[in-house]
Formats: structure tokens, sequence, C-alpha cells
């Protein structure tokens, strides 16, 4: 440990043995890492003991806040009693058991049955799987496409990277996974044209269903999106969008699948971001609020009539994953789910600190950088651009939105950025005084980045 006690030794100790993910290895050798060592509530402090708000919640998981006792007490214990026994072969144990019994009560009624997963990633890999297996059951075998969105993004394992919608992540070799198509998304600023938001949001459903249609809406097995797209620049949906998209994928017998991942657990101001928007999906993915990210987890939610067909005539589903259901990590989403609940956290976020932080998030349009500012619940963006009027982006060159997220983090906010758009997922448990703390250093930041 002598080796770890300057910001400069841990430093060259990192670029020495440590590969991060979604990193350019020579960029970040050249400058070092940025070292967080703790955290607690909102706050992180670095190496050099620098306090930042971190107003993406880690990577939008953090939704309880750091440095809860009751998580670390809950998981120690059960680390004692049992630290690991599998869910395969017919063998169950307590804590995934009450988990189920836990989540049934907080996603939608018609989603009851849960498969356990280590991440998000994996997540979505078992719910392509399941209903491939599902519609084969089902006597319909050709129905194995999925439909996706541009500039989604779902995860990182083969699967769920060619499935999501980021160019760049295609262009890498290894994606040998055929029968997905990307559908629009619908992003109004960049895209909108002259449209309202509204007439946009229908053109966009449309445009989805006519593509289901041109490839065979029976050749479909579901639709994947997120309520809300996050890492995609957290694009909020025009209000028209969700109600025809989802009439018509029912019509077309489409299932819908909404990855929750970001969107669970409160961040939009109810328990799903299904419910904010009014859909009944058959599949759910979940991970990051699943355990505010405190251990690694991830599930998969499956509608009554899905789970009903699966479970009486689908015989073995050959899949699963060693962690399926790790005792730590449903320690962790037990007491999780129980902060979340006995807080009132969700109530919290649609009535209280959502209100109160969109309105102050939303002036933020006023500033000469920014086209739009937008948030629900506590998921917002704000959209850097060189022309407001002519909503006209600035030339991706300039790294306008990179230049940000470096003045945000020397003035002690952590935003991030997706190409131009400053994205923001703050925990759940923000306060007045911190949310006026987020805004006041996104003004600054602005300012500075201009
Ligand atoms: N789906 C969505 C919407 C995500 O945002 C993410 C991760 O950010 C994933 C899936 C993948 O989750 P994980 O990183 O836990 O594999």
């Amino acid at each position: 440990m002598t080796l770890l006690n300057s910001t400069e030794s841990l430093r060259a100790m990192d670029a020495a043995h440590h590969l991060h993910p979604f990193t350019d290895a020579s960029a970040l050798n050249a400058k070092g890492a940025r070292i967080i060592t703790h955290a607690d509530g909102v706050h992180l402090t670095d190496s050099d003991g620098n306090r930042i708000l971190d107003g993406m919640a880690g990577l939008w998981c953090v939704a309880i806040g750091y440095g809860r006792p009751e998580i670390a007490d809950a998981v120690a214990r059960q680390l004692r009693q049992l630290p690991f026994y599998n869910t395969f072969f017919q063998t169950s144990h307590p804590p995934v058991i009450e988990l189920g019994h836990l989540l049934s009560q907080v996603t939608p009624d018609h989603i009851n049955r849960f498969f356990f997963t280590g991440s998000g990633s994996d997540a979505n890999d078992t719910i392509f799987r399941m209903i491939a297996h599902y519609w084969a059951v089902m006597g319909q075998p050709d129905r194995t496409i999925i439909v996706s969105r541009q500039g989604a993004y779902h995860g990182s394992t083969v699967a769920a990277s060619a499935v999501g919608g980021f160019g760049f992540m295609h262009a890498q070799p290894g994606l040998p996974v055929g029968n997905i198509l990307h559908a629009p998304r619908p992003a109004w600023w960049a895209e909108g044209g002259e449209l309202s938001p509204e007439d946009f949001g229908l053109k966009v459903a449309r445009d989805t269903l006519a593509l289901i249609d041109g490839i065979g809406a029976h050749r479909v097995a579901g639709f994947i999106a997120e309520p809300i797209m996050g890492a995609g620049g957290v694009i909020i949906p025009p209000d028209s969008y969700w109600p025809a998209l989802s009439a018509g994928l029912t019509e077309r017998g489409v299932m819908l699948i909404s990855d929750e991942v970001i969107c669970g657990f409160g961040r939009t101001g109810s328990w799903f971001g299904c419910q904010t928007y009014g859909t009944t999906p058959d599949f759910m993915t979940m991970a990051k609020g699943l355990t505010s990210g405190y251990i690694p987890m991830g599930a998969v939610g499956v509608s009554d009539r899905v789970a009903e067909v699966l479970t009486a005539k689908g015989g073995e589903f050959a899949h699963g994953y060693t962690y399926s259901g790790h005792p730590a990590a449903c320690a962790a989403a037990i007491a999780n789910l129980g902060i979340l609940r006995s807080e009132g956290i969700v109530d919290r976020v649609a009535d209280d600190i959502g209100p109160y932080l969109q309105g102050k998030w939303r002036a933020l349009a006023d500033h000469p950088l920014v086209g739009e500012a937008v948030m629900t619940g506590l998921i917002g963006a704000i959209q850097l651009c060189a022309d407001k009027g002519a909503r006209r982006a600035f030339d991706e060159d300039l790294g306008v939105g990179m230049m940000c997220r470096e003045h945000a983090f020397a003035n002690g906010l952590i935003m991030r950025a997706v190409g131009d758009r400053m994205v923001v997922s703050p925990p759940l448990v923000l306060t007045h005084a911190e949310a006026d703390e987020l805004v006041e250093k996104a003004w600054r930041v602005l300012d500075l980045t201009q």
C-alpha cells in the first residue's frame, strides 16, 4: 500500500495495469486518470481532496446517494451467512426469493417474474434469447428480428452493442449479430426540422412502424427502447411519440422491451419510465438503480402472458449466469428498495425535488450557448449550440461538449458530454440546496465554455 500514497503513484500504477472501459488509453495516460477516493450523499472526493457534486449519480445509478450504512450492513450480514450459492438446477435461497417478491410489488401489475443477471448488458442479452424462445414456443419461429433505435445504448456485450445504435460501436470489429434494424429516434432539437415537437413525435412513430411493415411485422420479435433515451443524450420524447408507437406495436403483435436500466427505480418520477409514458412492455431490463450501484446486478422483468407460456411450455431455458441472483447483490437490492420505499423517494422525485430542479434547469435555456434545456423527473440535458434561433449545432470537431465537461469537473461538478449535449442524472436524494449548487455551477461552466 505504500506505493499508493500519492495521486502520482496511483496514476502511474493505473496506467501500468488498468485497461479502462470507453477510454482512449493514450489520451488518458498523457494526463492520468481522475481518481475518486470516497463519497457521501451526492458528493465525491478525489485524491487531491477536491469535493465534486456528482450530477451523474456515478453512471446514472446511485439513486439513494453514497455512503448509506443500511446497504453496507445488509451486504455484510449476507456475506457472513451465505456469501454465494447459485440459482441453477432447481436451487434457490431466501434473498433471491425475497427480492423477486419485492420487485413484483413495485413493477407494473402485469410484471411478476424476474430473471436475475449481473448487469444491464447481460439482462438485455437474456431478453434477446428469451423473446426468440417465446416466439418459437408460440409457433412463430420467424419472429427473430429486434428493432432498436439509432443512437440507442443497450450495453456492451456482443449482442447488446449490435442492438444498440451507436455507429462508433458498430464500426469496431467483432459484432457478428444479425437480424437487427434501427429506427429513428425522437430527437426533435436535432432532427425535427420545421415540424412542431408533437408532429415530429408522430412522424417518428409512423416511420418506425413503416420500417417494421417494410420488413414484415410477422418477422419482428420485439422493439427495444428506453422510455427516455439516456446515454444517447437524454432525448425526452414528445408526448405524442409513445402512445402512437405503442398502439402500432400492439396492433402488429410486436413486443415492447422497455430498457429501464436508467429510467427505472424512480428516475423519471414513477417507479419505471414505462409508467411515466403509459406503455405496457412485455419485458423490462433493470440494473443500476436496482442496487443503486452498490453491488453489480441486473434483472429482466417478464410479463405474465410471456411467463405463463414459458413456464408451462418452454421446457428448459438453456441460459444463465453464475451470478444470477447472487445473494449479496440481492441483499443490496432488498435494502435499496427498502430505502426507496420507506423514504418515499419516488414520490419526492415526482412532487418535490423533480419539479424544483426542472424549473431551475429549464432556465438554463436563457444562456446564449444553450439551444434547449430539458428535464423529466431527475434526468435532463442541455444542448450546446452555435445558433439558437436556427437550431444549428457546433461543428463536432470543435469538441465544445468535452470542453464544457472539463470546465465542469474543474469547477466541482460532474456532467456528462454526449457530443454537445450536457446531461445530468443526479442522485434522487438531492436536496434543494444541492439542486441550487448544481445549477449555479452549470451556469458558471457555461460562461467559461463560451
Ligand atoms: N441499457 C441501458 C439503457 C444503459 O444505459 C446501460 C448502461 O449504461 C445498459 C443497458 C448496460 O448496462 P451495464 O453497463 O450494467 O451492462
